[in-house]
């Protein structure tokens, strides 16, 4: 079958692209948007159009608004732990059952090449059944013993309880994964969701409602999906009185618009936003390994990834000879189609992104940087969204491009003659995500990783990012943390009870 000239394959095991599911799933129920508006699906890598998603709309919201808050407060989702488990251990079973397919479906909607769509597919899957295990395990109910009071002594029992109605809002760049990591511990939890998904990745949301509907127990309304090509549908959720809580991912400027949509119901909100992450590269640093590696990591999501370090900061004394390193690296890097495997970056996920990128390079260039490599679209690949990886040095660390998140395959790269200006520089950012030192001292690493303003930092290549870790943002990068214990508990309130011995 072909769609506008795009190979489709219909079986889980072919390649090709793969057009998700066109409905939502609201109250148990799997739909098309109320007066039945659908949106285009394009290919990154073909800019062909591959299928259509359900247009939802502020009404299809306020329904799946409806079904949460009724099954929460009616339901027995909230207060049955083992048939939570039981669901979610059947929601994680069914994603491997239909692992291909969303990897097929990622790599349709966002371009994610092939070979490493690992962390896109398998780590969320596996996170599906770490929460499931996580929160069987979790004491919900915590005895602090006998506190001294003006009326004798008292006992006091802290109890962990679900928040209610989680809406949570997630980004195009690592859909499923996100679609997992802000629903799945709410879930767990006790919490009803309402997800919806970016614009550019309905598929991977409306899949996974899909599975949720036909093979789990989960009850009508304990999770909802509500794709939309509008940004006022999930305005409408951050505002909607009846819902608790937001957990976000997104862009610093979306956080805003959530934080004061929020604001006149006091809801919480969870934020994880945009970076602008620095590397501090030492004088003793194995510069072989650490700039290949750095070069790397700026590629294999096409630069779409929030906790990219894209601003390498390089000792005078070594700095033409890491700028060559990485220069090396990314001339050599394999761009290309991302059903190919062997590719490691696929296209931008749309023009709009790519025509950003291109400009912020281009006033990187008018601002005094110097051109190391890449900067425009390679001449082997007309066809589809991509980016030379490219290479900008001499980078004013006040210039636009040295500010704003780049979210494409670009490191800037700018010198420093003492510790205390790397330190400076890498904090000069309204942003603090996360950030990197490379050096063979490790205690002199860490002290200065020690001195970032920033929620996570690695150092020598030993990532922060884990499930098992807190994982969350300063600044304007956000608020809460995902991940580890912390990250469980943001869904949940604390009840403190005072009460006889
Ligand atoms: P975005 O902010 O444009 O959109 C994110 C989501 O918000 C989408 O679902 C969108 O429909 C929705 N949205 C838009 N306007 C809204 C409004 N007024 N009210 C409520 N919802 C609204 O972000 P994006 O372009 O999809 O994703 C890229 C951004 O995400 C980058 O800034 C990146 O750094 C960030 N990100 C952060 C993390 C992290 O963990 N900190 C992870 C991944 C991506």
């Amino acid at each position: 079958m072909t769609v506008k000239g795009v190979l489709v394959a219909s079986e889980a095991n072919e390649t090709g692209v793969l057009a998700g599911d066109d409905r939502m799933l609201i109250d148990g129920e799997l739909q098309h948007a109320a007066g039945g508006a659908a949106f285009e699906v394009i290919h990154p890598a073909s800019e062909q159009v591959v299928g259509r998603a359900a247009d939802g709309t502020v009404e299809d919201m306020g329904r799946a608004v409806a079904a949460a808050r009724r099954a929460f407060d009616d339901g027995s989702w909230s207060a049955d732990l083992e048939f939570r488990k039981h669901c979610l251990m059947q929601l994680h079973d069914a994603m491997e059952r239909s692992k291909e397919r969303l990897r097929r479906i990622l790599i349709t909607e966002v371009g994610c090449p092939v070979t490493v769509t690992g962390s896109q597919i398998e780590s969320p899957i596996h996170e599906v059944k770490h929460w499931a295990e996580f929160g069987a395990d979790f004491e919900y109910l915590r005895d602090t013993g006998l506190h001294d009071t003006p009326l004798g002594p008292a006992r006091r029992m802290l109890r962990y309880e679900p928040v209610g109605v989680v809406g949570a809002i997630t980004p195009w760049n690592v859909p499923l994964y996100l679609n997992i990591a802000e629903t799945v511990p709410a879930l767990m939890a006790g919490n009803t969701v309402v997800l919806k998904p970016a614009q550019l990745t309905p598929w991977s949301g409306s899949e996974l409602g899909r599975i949720v509907a036909e093979e789990t127990d989960i009850p009508a309304g304990v999770f909802n999906v509500v794709t939309s090509n509008a940004n006022e549908v999930g305005a409408a959720l951050s505002a909607d009185p009846r819902v608790d809580m937001i957990t976000f991912t997104g862009s610093t400027a979306t956080g805003r618009a959530i934080l004061a949509a929020a604001a006149p119901t006091v809801k919480k909100t969870l934020l994880e936003l945009g970076g602008k992450s620095a590397h501090i590269v030492l004088e003793d640093a194995d510069l072989n390994a650490a700039m290949p590696l750095a070069a790397m990591m700026a590629c294999v999501m096409s630069g779409q990834s929030c906790v990219l370090p894209s601003r390498i900061l390089l000792p005078r004394s070594r700095y033409e000879e890491g700028i060559g390193l990485l220069a090396t690296m990314m001339q050599n890097f394999p761009v290309g189609d991302p059903w190919t495997p062997g590719v490691m970056q696929g296209p931008q996920i749309c023009a709009a992104q790519r025509e950003k990128v291109l400009g912020l390079i281009a006033s990187g260039v008018a601002d005094g940087a110097r051109l190391v490599t890449g900067g425009g679209i390679p001449a082997n690949l007309p066809v589809g969204y991509y980016t030379e990886p490219t290479l900008l040095a001499d980078v004013d660390p006040n210039s636009r491009i040295a500010q704003e998140e780049i979210f494409g395959p670009v490191l800037t790269v700018t010198p420093y003659d003492t510790d205390d200006e790397a330190v400076a520089i890498a904090n000069n950012s309204i942003y603090g995500l996360s950030g990197e030192v490379s050096g063979a001292d490790v205690d002199r690493a860490f002290a200065i990783a020690a001195r970032l303003r920033t929620g996570n930092v690695t150092i020598n290549g030993k990532s922060h990012f884990g499930i098992d870790s807190p994982f969350g943002g300063t600044g304007q990068s956000g608020l809460g943390y995902r991940n580890g214990t912390h990250g469980y508990q943001e869904y949940l309130h604390i009840k403190t009870i005072g009460m006889p011995e």
